[in-house]
């Protein structure tokens, strides 16, 4: 019987790209192969030399067709000469996992989104207006404290089914925004999950007709912005004492942190402000259990003095190849 294949990729848009896919029915015994896609389409060619190549970098089953369908997450080549696409983070990010896999990076990614009905405003907030200030919602239980359950539900299973790294979710602090978090595992392996992951949740809320938003500041003013915290942690980091090896990765950070802020998602600025949980984008600064620094340093990792540590500047549109890329060259670069 033949089967499906979603084959699902990153377009140039900017200054946030998106996701697209398109399925490829595949012969009973077909195996994954190299495909094209029109990039003038994408962002990604202009329309006189416009074919870009697919190349299946991770697959798993597709829990929502089920059976013997599969989704396949690809990096984009240039057709010319098969090298990366300009828009293709992933093929940096491969080569420094190679240079610094002697230091075993892992990491746990932790990815908010904000639900929008299709006119954009957040699906938790009442039509026309604003609900009541923040507090109740985080971790929240019961009608008029959560929306859209039946969403995280249904993604947690699918992720489950995939055979994706998914770690957890919980309800955040604004109405309408969520969180589920991806690993901990190496920069490829987190970072191709975590797409599909992003993928599964707005097919999923597709037949809701729910937005789902990686917008870092969905609703100005007294709103939490979404980030994707990202914990992190070296061999060394896992066996140290007293936070060593922590408050070098740490210092290490500090010493580097506009190459970071500036490759963290778009619109940062608006949400690293110093409030709602934040430290400022252009002030560095950490410290155990400060959830109002730049990394936090979990309170039984400063217990115990070896663990890992979690930079809370990443946005909620963050490359997760990016940011894994520069906390390997930055932290691993100085050790
Ligand atoms: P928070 O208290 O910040 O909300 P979460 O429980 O949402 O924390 O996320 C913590 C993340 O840290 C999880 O994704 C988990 O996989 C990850 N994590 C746990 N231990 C490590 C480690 N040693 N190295 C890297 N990541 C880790
Ligand atoms: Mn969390
Ligand atoms: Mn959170
Ligand atoms: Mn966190």
């Amino acid at each position: 019987m033949p089967f499906q294949a979603e084959y699902i990729w990153i377009d140039g848009v900017k200054p946030t790209p998106t996701l697209r896919s398109k399925t490829k029915v595949m012969a009973d015994d077909e195996k994954i192969s190299v495909w094209g896609f029109d990039g003038s389409s994408t962002e990604q060619a202009g329309g006189e030399s416009s074919d870009c190549v697919l190349r299946p970098v991770f697959s798993c089953p597709d829990p929502i067709r089920g059976g013997k369908n599969i989704l396949v997450m690809c990096d984009v080549l240039q057709a010319k000469d098969d090298s990366p696409h300009p828009t293709n983070t992933r093929a940096a990010l491969a080569e420094q996992a190679k240079k610094y896999a002697d230091q075993e990076m892992i990491y746990g990614i932790e990815q908010e989104y904000t639900m929008l009905r299709l006119d954009g405003t957040p699906y938790g907030f009442p039509v026309g207006g604003f609900p009541a200030p923040q507090g109740p919602y985080y971790c929240g239980v019961g009608a008029g404290r959560v929306v859209g359950r039946e969403i995280i539900e249904e993604h947690t299973q699918a992720c489950i089914d995939a055979g994706l790294m998914i770690s957890g979710t919980n309800a955040e602090v604004m109405p309408g925004q969520w969180e589920f978090q991806i690993g901990p595992a190496d920069a490829l392996t987190v970072s191709d999950h975590m797409y599909v992951a992003r993928w599964l949740l707005q097919r999923i809320a597709e037949d809701y007709d729910v937005v789902i938003s990686f917008a870092a500041k969905p609703m100005k003013g007294d709103w939490n912005g979404a980030g994707a915290h990202t914990n992190f942690s070296t061999k060394a980091m896992r066996n140290d004492t007293n936070l060593k090896a922590i408050t070098a990765a740490c210092e290490a950070l500090g010493k580097r942190v506009m190459e970071h802020v500036d490759n963290y998602g778009d619109d940062i600025a608006s949400r690293l402000t110093g409030k709602h949980e934040t430290a400022p984008y252009n002030k560095f600064s950490y410290g155990v259990s400060d959830r109002g620094a730049s990394v936090r340093i979990p309170w039984q990792v400063g217990r115990d003095g070896k663990g890992y540590a979690e930079d809370r500047r990443p946005n909620a549109n963050v490359d997760p190849y990016t940011v894994t890329r520069l906390i390997l060259e930055t932290v691993c670069g100085a050790a």
